[in-house]
């Protein structure tokens, strides 16, 4: 889906309401984003002179040649009233993110914003893992990939369906480790996350996260250590075996 952003240009009574109450008239460029921030600018400076952002409702109101603008919150309204109109426009709008490569699709503009990336011509996304980076290298299918780190570091497409973290850890882990306490191999298994399950499930319903970091060692228990952002940790979550 298409994000608008809105321009407004005229000359205007600018109104607010709430713990200031105000009263400007000038020739200003309106924005009302998709997210219902209302921007107000005049010639001076990088700074609004009247803004109020994520409103809770934010309309415009076109009448022949001119516009009104409501954004209000709970305890806060602005009101645009234009007196003579300049322009009004629309024009597709999205977030600017950090160029991460080309589009394999339509050679449009891959960028990174938050856990998407997106491409700018034919709007692609792919949601991509916290933590995730996306690299310098192309996928045989032409898309960046990323650098997720499960036990060692992966380098995987960032499309789930050319291949999945989960498919990369699985080959690379499956029945790798086994469970000291009784000796069946661990699976490789999705369960809301990335997790490493007891073969005799349901008999036994020992399974633990696959923790994000890489393994270092091995615990004193049997099972693998990683290093993690917040330290070092052995697979057993429930281990109380130290270094
Ligand atoms: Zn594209
Ligand atoms: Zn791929
Ligand atoms: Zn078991
Ligand atoms: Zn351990």
């Amino acid at each position: 889906m298409t994000d608008t952003i809105r321009v407004f240009a005229g000359d205007c009574t600018i109104t607010t309401d709430g713990d200031t109450k105000q009263r400007r008239r000038g020739e200003v460029v309106a924005v009302l984003k998709p997210d219902d921030t209302l921007l107000v600018h005049d010639v001076d400076g990088y700074q609004p002179v009247e803004w109020l952002t994520r409103a809770e409702t934010a309309h415009a109101t076109l009448d022949g040649d001119t516009f009104t603008l409501v954004a209000a919150t709970s305890d806060r309204r602005l009101r645009v009233d234009c007196h003579t109109c300049y322009s009004i426009s629309r024009f597709p709008g999205s977030k600017a993110g950090i160029p991460v490569g080309t589009c394999p699709h339509c050679d449009g503009a891959l960028t990174q914003a938050d856990r998407n990336v997106s491409c700018l011509d034919c709007r692609r996304e792919y949601r991509i893992p916290r933590r995730a980076s996306v690299g310098d290298d192309t996928c045989e299918c032409g898309l960046p990939t990323m650098c997720v780190e499960r036990g060692e570091r992966f380098e995987l497409c960032i499309d789930r369906d050319c291949r999945t973290v989960l498919d990369a850890v699985s080959a690379r882990f499956d029945r790798e480790w086994d469970y000291p306490d009784c000796g069946a191999d661990l699976r490789i298994l999705w369960r809301g996350g990335i997790i490493a399950g007891c073969d005799r499930y349901p008999d036994c319903e020992t399974a633990f996260g696959v923790p994000e970091g890489r393994i270092v060692e091995s615990c004193t228990c049997g099972l693998p250590a990683f290093r993690t952002r917040t330290g070092r940790r052995c697979l057993g979550s429930d281990c109380a075996a130290v270094g």
